[in-house]
């Protein structure tokens, strides 16, 4: 790893490992295993494998390693396990350091995955949960106890953009002997300061802004080199939800232009949130970036950007959002975020729609709500696209 590097260089040069053939190119290790030159380097193997030394893909494999490499030292932790997806990567934090009878709290306004995996899974197994307003801090000090054995939030919730205070809930968490495992998908690994914030394991659904083309599923759990490998490899390695080379692959590629891509896309969010408050047709628009945004301050100071995501609210309902979308040119209707393309979601009918009514109440998760994904089309073609469906909703 090398210390001192900024974030772009890291996210071209850290973590590569070159063969014999010195390839420039990060190399794609599309193999399952590794044959050892004896039986006795085999054995060897089996009881400790070297730096330079693997033994199935589902243990490790290079260009995984490379991968995991790059993010650790991005998101500044000590090591990092690569997984399947990113729900792969939340099931497994959790999953790996849980047993019968163990405590966990969690902000309410969750990914409907994460929700299921807490609400559903762990308590089948004995874990009790108690779920928190996220952005209120007296419900976290209530909910913690000297029992808490994890908190666990989404640094920045979906659909609505609410954040969370992660240096506050890292003290309260901490002051009870709890980990802190932060899901920092909508934060990025680009605009996040986690790690320096207090958390201590960063979950990434790496399908998002990481590959950033929408090709491959992916995920990853940063945190300390014994929990990553004491806890979380064990765990991940046995019950086989590692992440494919290929992936590895497309997301070191991804990788090299990680860090420009999210600033160009949170810059063109800015200039849309701008263009769009105050709009006739929208009730609110909701952007960590403007001032109008409850939590501005605690945005800037925590990420220094409000982010890729935009959300609003066409004021007069379900017709007129479906309106607006179908009149959209070139924002394209999906449920994917951190795209190169722009994506527009209609939360309440899609990736919300298994919430009762009193759960998108509490979510604010209205008909005619919106979550715009900026993508790197130029910002001026991207307002117009959006004004002259804003134009069209009206019917
Ligand atoms: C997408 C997402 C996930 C799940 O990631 P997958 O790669 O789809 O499994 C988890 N948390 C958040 C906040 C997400 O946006």
């Amino acid at each position: 790893m090398t210390d001192g590097w900024k974030t772009r260089t890291k996210l071209v040069h850290d973590g590569i490992r070159r063969s014999q053939y010195g390839e420039m190119a990060e190399a794609i290790f599309l193999t399952q295993g590794f044959a050892y030159p004896t039986a006795e380097a085999a054995e060897a193997r089996f009881v400790k494998a070297g730096e330079d030394e693997f033994i199935y893909a589902r243990y490790g494999n290079p260009t995984t390693r490379m991968f995991e490499e790059r993010i650790a030292s991005l998101e500044g932790t000590e090591d990092a396990f690569a997984t399947a997806s990113g729900m792969a990567a939340v099931s497994g934090a959790l999953t790996s350091m849980l047993r019968a009878g163990d405590h966990v709290v969690s902000s309410r306004a969750l990914f409907g995955s994460c929700l299921y995996i807490l609400e559903e899974v762990l308590t089948r197994f004995g874990v009790r949960v108690t779920f928190v307003d996220g952005a209120d801090l007296d419900q976290w000090r209530a909910a913690v106890t000297p029992g808490t054995k994890a908190v666990f939030f989404e640094s920045m919730s979906n659909p609505t953009l609410e954040l969370v205070d992660i240096r506050s809930v890292s003290a309260i968490a901490h002051a009870a002997g709890a980990l802190v495992i932060v899901d920092n998908v909508f934060a990025t690994p680009v605009f996040s300061r986690a790690v320096e914030q207090g958390a201590d394991v960063i979950v990434y659904s790496t399908t998002k802004h990481v590959d950033g083309q929408g090709r491959a599923l992916g995920g990853v759990i940063c945190g300390t080199r014994d929990f990553i490998r004491k806890t979380v490899e064990p765990y991940m390695k046995h019950t086989g939800g590692s992440m494919s080379p290929f992936t590895a692959w497309l997301h070191l590629n991804g990788m090299a232009t990680l860090d420009l891509r999210c600033r160009a896309m949170a810059d063109s969010a800015a200039r849309i949130a701008s263009a769009l408050e105050g709009h006739s047709a929208l009730s609110r628009v909701i952007y960590p970036g403007l001032s109008s945004h409850p939590q501005h301050q605690l945005a800037m100071s925590q990420m220094g950007s409000g982010g890729t995501l935009v959300s609003f609210d066409i004021a007069s309902g379900k017709e007129a959002a479906f309106r607006f979308m179908n009149a959209l040119k070139i924002a394209k209707i999906s449920n994917n975020l951190g795209d190169a393309k722009t994506i527009a979601t209609h939360p309440t009918t899609t990736t919300h729609q298994r919430l009762s009514q009193e759960q998108k109440d509490a979510l604010g998760i209205t008909p005619g709500l919106i979550r715009l994904s900026v993508g790197l089309e130029d910002a001026d073609d991207l307002i117009a696209d959006l004004m002259q469906a804003l134009a069209a909703s009206a019917g």
